[in-house]
């Protein structure tokens, strides 16, 4: 049994919990401070997603989450539970025979994923060296999902190499491949940017349909939110290196208690109702993540902003049942965590 007996999808634990995460990336300009009191839960059979404008920090949660950071990348507090187990404080060979294992990946780019010189048989049958079998057993494998997929005639085309594929075809190999494991988590980044509105829409339903056939969890990273309100059971919107609000999609589209969040759906195109030729932009800019920041780091764009937000960075506040924020106007009564 390769699951830890400890942790199982009966279990009221997550399956993965980020707790108080700080990641800097040294460089030579100073410290980067790229996430920040991170604290997210992936439960099992759920599809987590992560939003926010480009430079808020998604890519390098689910990078840590992998344990896939560049040499610059520090990990300074926190912990990265998965299975039970902190993954930040296992050993390197430990950490990497999970990877194709019980976690697995999806890039946002395709053809930087694939091995351009080895044909897709040969990168389907080495990425199952976890599996038992023969290697006839694991190209049938590779077959069947490369069928599941919606890749036509998958026999013969199984021998060609990833150039002779589509972008849309490729992004659907890179799927396959990386279900074919049957991982336990499915970290997904940005995995539709790269793709034109209809294949997003075809991926994004391949995507729940596996995730539900196979039963794993999904950690989604997308700034698309109609693709995350079309995918995703749990959301968190991150802002500039920092979780601001998280919580059930439903509530987090129908009920934003965030400035940003608010901010953000209202920029969302698929939301704007009337004929426009301008579409809306949050003013002001994703502030330098350079050095110790001090209040909240939304203040220079928030509209509702107070002497107290430039002075203090908010703690947690309950919303909802299940729907959490980061603001000084949700009220004391509501702090959760500072
Ligand atoms: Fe705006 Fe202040 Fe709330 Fe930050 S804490 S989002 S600056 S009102």
């Amino acid at each position: 049994m390769r699951r830890d007996d400890s942790i199982s999808p009966t279990s009221a634990l997550p399956l993965l919990e980020i707790r108080r995460l700080c990641l800097d990336f040294g460089t030579p300009r100073g410290r980067v401070h790229a996430l920040r009191n991170v604290s997210l839960d992936v439960p099992f059979g759920q599809v987590v997603g992560i939003v926010g404008e480009s430079g808020s920090g998604k890519s390098t949660l689910a990078y840590a989450a992998m344990g896939l950071l560049p040499e610059n990348a520090d990990v300074t507090a926190g912990s990265i539970v998965f299975e039970g187990k902190d993954l930040l404080k296992m050993s390197a060979p430990a950490r990497r025979s999970l990877l194709g294992d019980r976690l697995s990946m999806i890039f946002q780019d395709p053809m930087t994923a694939l091995n351009p010189v080895r044909n897709i048989e040969s990168q389907m049958i080495d990425i199952q060296h976890h599996e038992q079998g023969s290697r006839s057993e694991k190209r049938a494998r590779a077959l069947e999902m490369l069928h599941r997929v919606g890749i036509p005639d998958p026999q013969s085309r199984i021998g060609g190499y990833p150039h002779h594929f589509s972008g849309g075809m490729r992004q659907r190999i890179c799927i396959a491949m990386a279900l074919l494991v049957r991982p336990a988590l499915l970290i997904a980044d940005e995995p539709t940017t790269a793709l034109d509105a209809t294949l997003e829409v075809q991926i994004i339903r391949l995507l729940k349909d596996l995730q539900k056939e196979i039963g794993c969890s999904i950690l989604f990273v997308s700034h698309h939110l109609g693709a995350v309100a079309e995918l995703c059971d749990r959301v968190a919107v991150m802002y500039a290196g920092e979780v601001v609000e998280q919580g059930a999609v439903r509530d987090i589209f129908h009920k934003p208690a965030h400035p940003y969040t608010r901010a953000l759906l209202e920029c969302d195109p698929g939301r704007i109702r009337k004929k426009t030729r301008t579409l809306p932009t949050i003013p002001g800019e994703v502030p330098s993540l350079l050095g110790n920041k001090i209040g909240c780091i939304f203040r220079t764009r928030c509209q509702h902003a107070i002497s107290r937000c430039v002075q203090e960075n908010p703690g947690e506040y309950r919303v909802g049942v299940d729907q959490v924020a980061r603001c000084h106007l949700l009220g004391e009564e509501r702090l959760v965590s500072a």
